[in-house]
């Protein structure tokens, strides 16, 4: 379905959960979410439906976020389903991947095809103090499960924060060499309540450029990365520019919120509830949610804030 910007809408981000089992400081609050009514959650027969709904309109990509995915019960169960919705060509996976080692493979088996997993640093102090309680292991065993499961596409996420992983761009980039992995770094984004970062946390995606001269630039995917590679790397170096180089024109996604709100844009505070919703109901809010996405998501910086109202293990990232 095309916008009145003439963006055609084909991929969804789909929160299952706002639960994590970290508590990454750029994404939520210490004391973790004010846990919200069994009720106000989509059930999983809502959440198909919405997919299904979804997909009518013209969605055929689907990713399966949080909080943490992998922390809600039914979640093997939820990408089956969701999977097998005809019309959804490409279901993803973006997870801290700390319980990949139970889950990977029944995943895979599920219909997950591609797998983005979360790693700021390969330091286990700076893992622990980024996450605020996890175990960098934890999160290594994890990557290793999903190298041997069989995804289609394995891509590893940073999040670039000035003092706290930039000294880290060459070793982080350095695993694309060394396995069958793509390395994404995204620029930080302000949300809400993310307000442990001052303005020099906020580092632009060419710092990379900088730490990494050999970088090779490749032609562009389909997707928001630009894209480099390092001499003889198996994987692509992907940069994520949502603050010095907004990508909002090229814009094709919406997201739907684990309590049913369809948000146009990750940064806009507009809402449309699928909860409760029979198809026809649904066809109504996402008709309306498409044709009102923004043409862009606003000045963003350490001094404007996002105005989603929400941070973003509320949204799914
Ligand atoms: N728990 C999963 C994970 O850690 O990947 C999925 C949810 S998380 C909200 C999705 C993605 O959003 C992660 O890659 C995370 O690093 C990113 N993210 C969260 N807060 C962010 C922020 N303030 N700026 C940039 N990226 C952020």
């Amino acid at each position: 379905m095309l916008d009145r910007y003439g963006r055609n809408i084909t991929y969804l981000r789909l929160s299952v959960t706002e639960l994590c089992n970290l508590r990454c400081r750029y994404c939520m609050p210490e004391e973790g979410v004010c846990k919200k009514e069994h009720d106000e959650m989509l059930t999983e027969e809502e959440i198909v439906l919405a997919v299904e709904t979804a997909a009518e309109l013209g969605i055929n990509k689907l990713r399966i976020t949080g909080g943490e995915p992998l922390v809600k019960k039914n979640i093997v169960s939820i990408c089956a389903r969701t999977a097998a919705v005809p019309g959804i060509r490409e279901l993803c996976m973006t997870t801290n991947g700390v319980l990949l080692p139970q889950l990977a493979v029944p995943l895979r088996e599920a219909g997950v095809r591609r797998l983005n997993i979360s790693l700021d640093t390969l330091d286990a102090e700076k893992y622990r103090f980024i996450t605020r309680l996890g175990s960098l292991g934890d999160a290594l065993r994890g990557i290793e499960t999903a190298l041997d499961a069989g995804f289609e596409k394995i891509k590893l996420n940073a999040v670039l924060i000035g003092g706290f992983n930039d000294d880290e761009i060459p070793a982080l980039a350095e695993l694309s060499r060394r396995y069958p992995l793509d390395v994404r770094f995204i620029e930080l984004m302000p949300m809400y309540d993310s307000g442990d970062f001052g303005p020099e946390a906020f580092i632009p995606y060419k710092v990379v450029l900088e730490k990494l001269p050999e970088l090779v630039e490749e032609a562009p995917d389909g997707g928001v990365a630009k894209l480099y590679r390092l001499p003889g790397a198996q994987g692509s170096i992907g940069l994520i520019s949502p603050i010095s180089a907004h990508f909002c024109s090229e814009c094709n996604r919406i997201r739907l919120t684990a309590d049913g709100k369809i948000k146009p844009c990750l940064h806009s505070g507009d809402e449309y509830s699928l909860k409760g919703k029979d198809f026809d109901g649904m066809v109504e809010e996402l008709r309306c949610a498409i044709l009102h996405k923004p043409s862009w998501h606003g000045a963003l910086d350490a001094s404007n804030r996002s105005r989603a109202g929400r941070n973003m293990n509320q949204i799914g990232g």
